[in-house]
């Protein structure tokens, strides 16, 4: 330590020395060296120790100051020969800048790609580059860089189309032919050269030196001190916590210190923890080892010597150095890519660029990002040198030809995977980690080998093809090593012991799929290439044969007059693979040959002669035979490992190069064989042959006593079998099998899918294969088959099938799942029935076949088919009990609509070819030939259309006897007669008949449904109203459930007019109603009364900032805040809400113990979080579910009686004055005595008539209403100021009064917001939550101290009316008028109670009205601006008084405060003012007094509309001249107008330059966002890490309340929150939205709700592509838009403060959200 306090001074004692120092002298010494390299080394020898790392930190100011003038000046100097700024400048005249954009990626900026255009999916342009080209207008592809890529603007190579954008637009032609370095004297290439190699090598050698204490040669410091620093580098393999922790210990820091090494070790790759001598550096070294080694590898730690640390920062900052120079002139960067090019003297990969990429691994992350970022300023913007950068990096078909890449990958890649068996092929071995490290290795080298292959050639020359087939040679070695790979054998007996490795084969598979596909690609762009490879493919695929056909014994199969030989083989005992990769290959060749020309015209030129058909399809059917017995059951005790390779078998990320190419390996080798002969074998393999060749197998079944699983099973591989061969004859969709193109297969599998049901873009995208660009190439054919159906506010949009495309469907379709299967067969005839269609499915027309693949129909009407057909029909005469099953009968009519559908398709054909002797309606009128004197299909068929067990089959076979006739008379009629359609008419109505029974039974089968249910209720409802008898009959006449709606429609009162307040308002009459109201828990009626059982409403308070004026202010200081007085910014408010579900208070306590008592019990087992917090007091509502976090008790209403003669305003105003004196003075004296000094002054005051200061009133509520009062009051309290809960504090009833004001504020906005009328829209939840909370509000003084409400009183009236005695009364400028309204209702009952002479609380409460809405009114005036222009003045004499009246107001307010105000000319500019500014205050004040008093609103509230200002001020009793409220009292006014504006508060608020919350204040809403996503993406890839020194923020998160954008998620930027550590959003929050928070995390496209520091959620991003899909996690790259309807949606959430309770029900929803650490967030 002591030696880093002592060596701070050293840079001042070598400060003389730095002054005298000269660059150029310096320089023209170098120009004279003989030696220069020798001669600049000294140089940094001796400086760049006295620069760098003299003490603890490594980067401090004064070295950036040194450098540039001790070491990089000298180097210009010499480089130019002159000034440097001068001879920069020159060569910057004569710069070409380059055609290539360059742009190098930040991490997260958004690139595009364009699906059209690029060459291949890694060229990229920058958003600025993208913005100003042609592929605006095309499809493409946006994602976010990685950071490091750069843009390909300007490279010719990269794109098809449009490779400049208007910016990179070569404008004179040629110019980058011309060689940069004409314009540079010779001298000075020179010059340039000899430095660039110098620094550039001594960069690299710094930046690639492993020595700890020893610097390479001429570099070593003339001086060496005993300096050192420990370097702690970065690995992976350690967590960031286990750093941090062992940190601590090692160098004895804090916590914070701890992170912060720990975050710049993961930035920039290393950073030294400790810096002093030798000693000092090796025992922290020692400690952090010992530390790290006990579990994994220790973490690296080096003690290096400073000067090596010292010039390893020079070597970095001397390649930005370069970097820097090279931007003034092309010919300087020419020169620096000769340098970094040039081949060193150890020969071959010498260069200093190799030296770089070769130790890439060896060096630090922050040094590897400097010189990457060097490569990509120069080689990469040089177009010469681009290209030969390519080679060393490696691309395409230069590298095939040249560096013969393709074969050097494969060979280290098979050289990798060493462990085989005897067969030579691969095996995998339990999936350890290591084994999964070197995999990825492997995996690399796969990723080389699809960037060579990437670029297809459009051009073959000899030497590529021959380099290619040498490389397709290696491949077929590769692939003959997975040939037969992880072989299985059917496990009987018992289960197997241990589960198979499987998953490392299939991986390899997943990851070789693109590539074979690429390979075949290749193949198929040259004949002689194809017909090469597929020589080789053959020859591979025999040698693999030859290995074991060991112990397969001959055998002769025969059938129906037909014999063929094979060998002797089951499945089910020897061993199977289902890697085939040879056999795949070479069907895919196989296919590709048949779309040849050659394949057409002269096929013998082709090599199949060498073919034997046997053999091609002998492994493929195995693994085809191995599915249909794993789907019979045969295989269950080969555990999941098999079922899991099946699955992926057939999986679209394999199939492909798996199932598909099986398929056509089959069709390919039956296609050459004589399909009775094809067929045997296939029954042989099914080891079905001794059923179907038994010479009485028609009658099998009668006589079988096979046990009842094998005839199961036999059935299932019967269907499986009739399956495959529906597929080998009908699956024609491969261009090659079928004469068609690569767009109509897919056509073909989005038509599937869409049979199934209406999909999604990326649900469709997720069912088809990919190629390698990602593209499946469905956009090019949706369209024709499918219509678009755009999403709502939820959802997303739909593809539906085009209603003409239904025809296509297979119901065989090769990719059906099982599942699939049967949901595409339900819709397909629901559909057909809703459209009164005939509901069969018959086999679809197809395509036809390549002639290579012709003969593949044969195989319908081949007499081994034909007899397996007949014995399945004969079998299913008997109705089946087992022994036959529905399913095969639905194949085998399948199969022979297929053979109908065929023959109808010749017969059409036959014109113009004559290939008509496919005659199928004539072998199935035929009789049976194997065993004698069958009856013959047909004739089955007949029979069969009758038998009753065969009803669901009926209409198929009807259909079948149909086209039968058809094809006949067409074939009578000769050729000449039209073919006719298909579905006929002649049934029909047989068929709608069966129909319409079918649909009777199945009503009547729902009516019997019905039924039972009724039943079963009306017992359970008799059951209950037996229990509860006697509230039943009580309450029968008034089921109306709602407590608000009785009262709201039965106006009756002692005054017609509708008013809410004052002495004339509505009153319930005599017959007030009883309000009766059912608690959800025991379902019991409960009367709502004040001295009865308490009944509570389930309510969730929170603090709120939603329409805060002012997200500035500071969060109050809880334990200090006084809430009394709301300032109208409202900043920061309580708001209560309640799904509205009433209880009784006892019931509702018990139902929370219990919650609590599950929530310990849960805890003690363990550490479940639950998505609400107990011991806050949470829960949810037992009903709804909805969170709650107390409750507030229902009141009735208070009983007023029509008063007599009430006292008028001034009146009013002296008796309360005298009345607050009388309490001041009592108060003050009960202070003195407890023994506090009494203040100066205070006399002695009596007080008025009948008020009784003594007295205490009897409270009038029943004990358990007290109880919740209490209850739902602290809870207000610890919520609203974030306090421990504390029912004696003086705050409790403010922060009720102030929930309650706040709260109605909310929903006067909301329905404004949503423009809905003020009474009557509100869900009935909120009217009973407004109304109970009202109704509270005025209860809750009677469990405070009454003198606490009455001391609150006095100080709320002095704001209003200034009273000396009262301090601290804020001016009126500074006071929510509509707070104080509230405030001074509910607290002066505590003061009405002490009167006896009959002052009513109507009186009072008129008068507060008034006296605050002239305060208000004076309060709008003050803040008034001033009119912007004469706007244009309308309205006749009617407003002209109210004109007048507000013009004389605001020039005697003027008169009182002068020049503070603006001049005024219109009078109606202000009333315009004064109306719009107080009209939500008013509307306020009617939602309050109609819940407190109960008083049902005026019709003309209940509509939006003109009227509302007269109807407000009628049902307020107010003026609709609000003006009179002053001059009908001008006398009393006058003097408190004047008071008021005596406050200094006022002059010094209209002076400041705070803006002033003027009136009426606006809504407030959400950000406004970009409609174009990735504006979002390019703002949040700019933004930096506001704490990690301008480093990229990893989660940049938008706050959409107020659009600060966050570094989330992160160590860098957590800090402590009353304790712990929180991430960014969590603290953000904190102020913004007082613990609630609305995000946008733009990495994700992810909407963030966060509440408090346990809760959090995502939510779908209002960004939409066209598809109407989110892109969540932004993988799909589509372009993303904004929609507003959904923006909206998100902002009403937050507007009614729903976003808690929406968290609380995602988290129910799922259980994982509960776990996340949000606070990190
Ligand atoms: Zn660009
Ligand atoms: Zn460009
Ligand atoms: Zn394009
Ligand atoms: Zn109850
Ligand atoms: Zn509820
Ligand atoms: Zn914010
Ligand atoms: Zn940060």
């Amino acid at each position: 330590m002591a030696a880093a306090e002592t060596d701070r001074e050293a840079p001042s004692a070598l400060c003389s020395e730095f002054l005298n120092f000269s660059a150029k002298d310096t320089a023209a010494k170098w120009l004279l060296a003989s030696n220069l390299p020798k001669e600049v080394y000294q140089h940094l020898a001796c400086y760049v120790p006295k620069i760098y790392c003299l003490g603890p930190n490594l980067n401090p100011q004064n070295e950036d100051l040194l450098a540039p003038l001790l070491l990089q000046s000298p180097l210009e100097w010499y480089l130019c020969g002159e000034e440097p700024s001068v001879g920069l400048a020159k060569l910057e005249q004569n710069n070409q800048p380059s055609q290539l954009c360059g742009h190098v990626f930040k991490v997260g900026e958004p690139t595009y790609s364009c699906r059209e255009c690029a060459a291949d999916p890694t060229c990229v342009l920058c958003m600025q580059c993208f913005l100003g080209s042609v592929h605006k207008e095309h499809r493409y592809r946006m994602t976010t860089s990685g950071g490091g890529g750069f843009c390909d603007c300007g490279d010719t190579e990269a794109w098809k189309k449009g490779p400049y954008c208007q910016k990179h637009e070569p404008n004179i032609s040629d110019s980058s032919q011309k060689d940069p370095l004409a314009n540079m004297t010779e001298e000075m290439i020179a010059r340039t050269y000899n430095v660039f190699s110098i620094i550039l090598k001594y960069a690299v050698d710094m930046l690639t030196w492993d020595k700890e204490d020893e610097l390479p040669e001429g570099l070593e410091p003339p001086v060496r001190g005993d300096t050192y620093y420990c370097m702690l580098f970065n690995d992976e393999v350690h967590t960031y916590e286990q750093v941090i922790y062992t940190l601590q210990k090692a160098v004895n820091c804090t916590q914070k210190e701890a992170v912060s090494f720990a975050t710049t070790v993961d930035r920039d790759g290393r950073k030294s923890v400790r810096f002093g001598d030798f000693q000092f550096c090796e025992q922290a070294k020692s400690v952090i080892v010992r530390n790290t080694s006990r579990q994994t590898k220790p973490l690296r730690v080096q003690v290096m010597h400073s000067s090596v640390v010292a010039h390893q920062c020079f070597a970095l900052k001397a390649l930005t150095w370069l970097g820097q120079i090279i931007r003034y002139s092309d010919a300087l960067r020419r020169i620096l890519c000769q340098v970094g090019l040039q081949r060193g003297p150890e020969g071959e990969n010498s260069s200093l660029v190799d030296t770089l990429m070769l130790c890439d691994s060896k060096m630090w992350k922050g040094a590897r990002n400097v010189y990457h970022q060097l490569f990509m300023s120069s080689l990469l913007m040089d177009s010469k040198y681009k290209k030969l950068f390519a080679i060393q990096f490696a691309k395409a078909r230069m590298l095939i030809t040249e560096e013969n890449l393709m074969t050097t990958i494969i060979r280290t890649f098979v050289d990798h995977l060493r462990h085989r068996d005897l067969q030579g092929r691969f095996q995998f071995e339990r999936y350890t980690a290591q084994q999964a490290f070197k995999f990825r290795r492997v995996q690399s080298l796969i990723g080389d080998l699809k960037y060579v292959l990437i670029s297809r050639p459009t051009e073959w020359t000899d030497q590529l093809r021959e380099k290619y087939l040498e490389g397709f040679d290696a491949f077929l070695e590769l692939l003959k090593c997975m040939q037969g790979m992880d072989p299985v054998v059917r496990q009987v007996g018992q289960h197997i012991e241990m589960e198979p490795e499987w998953e490392a084969a299939f991986t390899l598979q997943m990851k070789l799929t693109h590539i074979i596909s690429m390979m075949q690609e290749w193949c198929a762009s040259d004949e002689r290439v194809l017909i090469e490879a597929y020589k080789k493919c053959l020859s591979a695929l025999t040698h693999c044969h030859s290995g074991f056909t060991d112990g397969e014994q001959p055998i002769t199969l025969s059938m129906c007059g037909h014999s063929v030989e094979t060998i002797r083989y089951c499945v089910s005992q020897e061993k199977v693979s289902i890697h085939l990769p040879v056999s795949r290959l070479l069907a895919g060749l196989h296919a590709l040959l048949s779309t040849t020309e050659v394949a057409y015209r002269f096929p013998v030129q082709l090599p199949l002669s060498e073919l034997s058909p046997p053999m091609l399809i002998e492994h493929p059917l195995r693994c085809l035979v191995l599915c249909a017995q794993v789907h019979a059951g045969m295989w269950r005790r080969n555990g999941f490992s098999l079922v899991n390779q099946i699955y992926y078998y057939h999986n679209v990320k394999c199939r492909v190069e798996m199932f598909d190419k099986d398929l056509i390996m089959l069709q390919a080798g039956a296609s050459m064989m004589d399909p009775n002969h094809f067929l045997m074998i296939v029954l042989s393999r099914f080891e079905l042959y001794h059923i179907f060749s038994s010479a009485d197998c028609r009658k099998r079944y009668s006589r079988e006593n096979a046990h009842k699983d094998v005839v199961q099973q036999n059935n299932t591989l019967t269907e499986e079998m009739l399956h495959l061969v529906i597929m080998i004859v009908g699956e024609r969709y491969t261009a090659g099998v079928g004469q068609v193109e690569s767009s109509d297969e897919t056509r073909r599998e989005i038509v599937h899918q869409l049979c199934i049901r209406p999909m999604a873009h990326s649900e469709l995208v997720k069912a088809l294969p990919e190629n390698e660009n990602k593209e499946t190439g469905m956009e090019r054919v949706i369209d024709s088959v499918a219509l678009f159906k755009k999403p709502g506010v939820t959802g997303r949009g739909l593809y539906k099938l085009r209603p003409d495309c239904a025809k296509m469907f297979n119901l065989y379709f090769h990719h059906y799942s099982r599942a699939d299967q049967s949901k595409a067969e339900e819709a397909q005839r629901r559909i057909k029935r809703q459209n009164g269609e005939d509901s069969v499915l018959p086999p679809p027309v197809l395509p036809r076949f390549c002639p290579l693949f012709a003969s593949l129909v044969n195989i319908l009407q081949c007499d081994v088919l034909l007899g397996i057909l007949g014995a399945v029909l004969q079998w299913a005469m008997e109705p089946s009990g087992g022994h036959w099953s529905e399913s095969m009968l639905q194949r085998v009519l399948h199969l022979i609509g297929m053979g109908l559908v065929e023959e109808q398709q010749h017969l059409i054909g036959s014109a113009d070819d004559n290939d008509t002797n496919f005659n199928f309606t004539l072998k199935i009128s035929r009789p049976g030939e194997a065993p004698a004197n069958t009856p013959s299909i047909l004739a089955l068929l007949e029979t069969l259309q009758n038998a009753p067990h065969l009803e669901v089959h009926k209409d198929m076979i009807r259909w079948i006897l149909k086209t039968v006739a058809n094809i006949k008379t067409t074939r009578e009629c000769t050729a000449s007669a039209p073919p006719s359609d298909s579905s006929g008419h002649s049934q029909e109505e047989t068929v709608r008949d069966k129909d319409k029974a079918e649909r009777k039974r199945k009503a009547e089968m729902a009516r019997l449904r019905r039924e039972k249910i009724m039943a079963q209720m009306s017992e359970m409802q008799r059951h209950f109203i037996n229990e509860n008898k006697e509230l039943f009959q009580q309450s029968l006449e008034e089921l109306d459930p709602s407590t608000s709606s009785t009262l709201e429609h039965s106006p009756s009162s002692c005054d017609s007019a509708l008013v809410c307040v004052g002495p004339r308002r509505w009153r319930a009459g005599g017959s007030e109603r009883r309000q009766m109201v059912t608690c959800i828990l025991c379902q019991e009626e409960q009367e709502i009364r004040t001295d009865g059982k308490a009944m509570v409403l389930a309510a969730f308070v929170q603090r709120s900032t939603v329409m805060s004026k002012n997200r500035k202010r500071p969060p109050h200081n809880p334990d200090k805040y006084d809430p009394l007085f709301m300032h109208p910014d409202l900043s920061f408010g309580t708001h209560t809400g309640s799904c509205g579900h009433i209880m009784h208070s006892h019931c509702w306590q018990r139902y929370f113990e219990a919650v609590q008592a599950k929530e310990q019990r849960r805890q003690q087992r363990l550490r479940v979080h639950t998505s609400y917090d107990v011991e806050n007091g949470e829960f949810l509502c037992p009903l709804c579910e909805c969170l709650s976090n107390t409750v507030i008790p229902l009141l009735p209403l208070t009983k007023t009686s029509c008063s007599s003669e009430q006292p008028d305003l001034s009146q009013w105003l002296s008796i309360t004055s005298q009345q607050m004196k009388a309490l001041l003075s009592a108060h003050r004296k009960a202070a003195d005595a407890e023994g506090v000094d009494a203040m100066d002054g205070v006399n002695d005051c009596p007080p008025p008539d009948g008020f009784k200061l003594d007295y205490t009133p009897k409270n009038p509520y029943s004990s358990t209403i007290k109880e919740m009062l209490t209850t739902f009051g602290t809870a207000t309290y610890k919520v609203g100021l974030k306090v421990h809960p504390n029912e004696q504090d003086p705050r409790v009833p403010i922060m009720c009064w102030g929930s309650c004001a706040y709260t109605i504020q909310c929903i006067e906005r909301l329905l404004v917001d949503e423009e809905k009328p003020l009474f009557g829209s509100l869900p009935c939840r909120q009217d009973d939550c407004l109304s109970s909370l009202t109704r509270f509000g005025s209860a809750c003084w009677t469990v405070s101290s009454h003198t606490t409400v009455q001391n609150h009183f006095i100080r709320l009236l002095a704001a209003l009316v200034p009273d000396p005695r009262v301090e601290n009364t804020p001016c009126i400028l500074d006071i929510d008028m509509f707070h104080l309204l509230v405030s001074l209702v509910l607290s002066h009952p505590a003061i009405l109670c002490l009167d006896s002479s009959g002052l009513s609380a109507d009186a009072a409460q008129l008068h507060f009205l008034h006296l605050v809405t002239v305060a208000h009114i004076v309060q709008i005036l003050l803040t008034s601006v001033p009119e912007e222009m004469q706007m244009e003045q309308e309205g006749g004499g009617a407003e002209r008084e109210e004109e007048e009246n507000v013009c004389m107001l605001y020039n005697t307010l003027r008169t009182h405060l002068g020049s503070g105000l603006h001049e005024v000319s219109s009078g109606w500019h202000l009333w315009h003012c004064v109306k719009a500014g107080i009209l939500p205050y008013l509307r306020a004040a009617a939602l309050f007094f109609h819940y407190l008093n109960g008083a049902p609103a005026p019709p003309e509230l209940h509509t939006l509309g003109a009227g509302e200002w007269e109807a407000l001020c009628g049902y307020l009793c107010l003026p609709s001249n609000l003006l009179q409220l002053y001059y009908n009292n001008q006398e009393l006014m006058e003097p408190l107008l004047q008071r008021w504006c005596s406050h200094p508060g006022v002059l010094r608020g209209l002076q400041s330059s705070v803006a002033l919350i003027r009136f009426p204040r606006e809504s407030n809403h959400l950000i406004e966002l970009p409609g174009d996503y990735s504006a979002l993406i390019n703002q949040a890839s700019s933004f930096t890490c506001p704490k990690s020194g301008g480093d990229k923020s990893r989660a940049p998160t938008l706050c959409l309340v107020c659009g600060a954008m966050l570094c989330s998620q992160s160590y860098c930027c957590q800090t402590e929150l009353e304790g712990e550590d929180v991430g960014a959003c969590t603290a953000h929050t904190f102020a913004c939205g007082a613990g609630v928070g609305i995000f946008l995390r733009v990495r994700e496209s992810q909407v963030l709700f966060l509440a408090g520091k346990t809760k959090g959620c995502f939510y779908a991003p209002p960004y939409l592509d066209d598809y109407g899909e989110t892109d969540q996690g932004l993988r799909r790259g589509n372009p993303l838009h904004l929609c507003q309807e959904r923006y909206r949606k998100v902002q009403k959430l937050w507007r009614q403060h729903s976003i808690t309770e929406e968290i609380g029900h995602a988290q129910e929803a799922n259980q994982t959200l509960v776990g996340i650490d949000w606070q990190h967030l």
